[in-house]
């Protein structure tokens, strides 16, 4: 039993590694998304800008073309008012002429809300591309500078699966199965020495029966507590 709880042992040694493992490779793969992310981020806000921007500019020049229009038309208007012959007639070109001055000054104060949306944009499109430049070359270097340390870990990794897939061919199936429930809802600690009374993992004071039964190593014990795996280290002589 002595050598069953060793072996657990060496197995918990390698799945912990491997964690640590694991984790640094996702945790670089996350720094990487992140930038990503932020980059992608900035590249669609500069083209929902830029759009806005082409959007605006020719609706600009809708608006000035119809202005020129217009100035055309109400210059017409204003010589027929000098050749009109009734009051009647008069009055009629006179009443088109306010509603084209009327027309004029609504399309200005569009033109002038245009120009104002576009004044504001230009600097926001300029911080945006210079941002979303920058993120990019960060990106890139970030990918360039992980790819080796990516590659490294996973090889790594790859390498410690085989060693723990052989360590844990020589132990009872019911009982690895039981250490890697434990192993993956306790943190990465499965297999927990109980000292002077109390179990190590959880700290919680064991059962003087249980203590005393477990030093004789006959059998696997648990902790009923928290569950983990319990074994007994004789205190080295003084
Ligand atoms: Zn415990």
């Amino acid at each position: 039993m002595r050598e069953e709880i060793t072996r657990l042992m060496s197995l918990q040694t390698i799945d912990r590694e491997l964690r640590e493992l694991q984790n640094s490779l996702s945790s670089i793969a996350g720094r990487v998304d992140l930038l990503r992310l932020e980059t992608e981020g900035y590249r669609s806000e500069l083209s929902r800008l830029t759009l806005e921007e082409q959007q605006s500019t020719l609706n600009r020049r809708r608006l000035e073309k119809e202005l020129a229009e217009g100035e055309a038309r109400t210059r017409t208007k204003r010589m027929r008012l000098n050749q009109v012959k009734t009051d009647k007639e008069m009055q009629a070109v006179a009443a088109e002429v306010e509603t084209l001055k009327e027309t004029t000054t609504r399309l200005e104060a569009e033109l002038i809300a245009l120009m104002e949306g576009a004044e504001a944009r230009g600097p926001k499109i300029k911080e945006l591309a210079a941002l979303t430049e920058q993120r990019q070359a960060e990106l890139i270097a970030a990918e360039k500078e992980i790819a080796a340390q990516v590659e490294d870990l996973k090889i790594s990794i790859a390498k410690q699966k085989v060693d723990r897939d052989q360590m844990a061919q020589n132990i009872e199936v019911p009982l690895l199965q039981r250490y890697e429930m434990i192993f993956s809802r306790r943190a990465g600690l499965a297999v927990s020495e109980a000292r002077d009374g109390t179990c190590q993992g959880c700290r919680m004071r064991l059962p003087p029966q249980l203590f005393n039964e477990l030093q004789k190593h006959l059998q696997v014990y648990y902790c009923p507590n928290c569950q983990r795996i319990l074994y007994f280290e004789a205190p080295a002589k003084e």
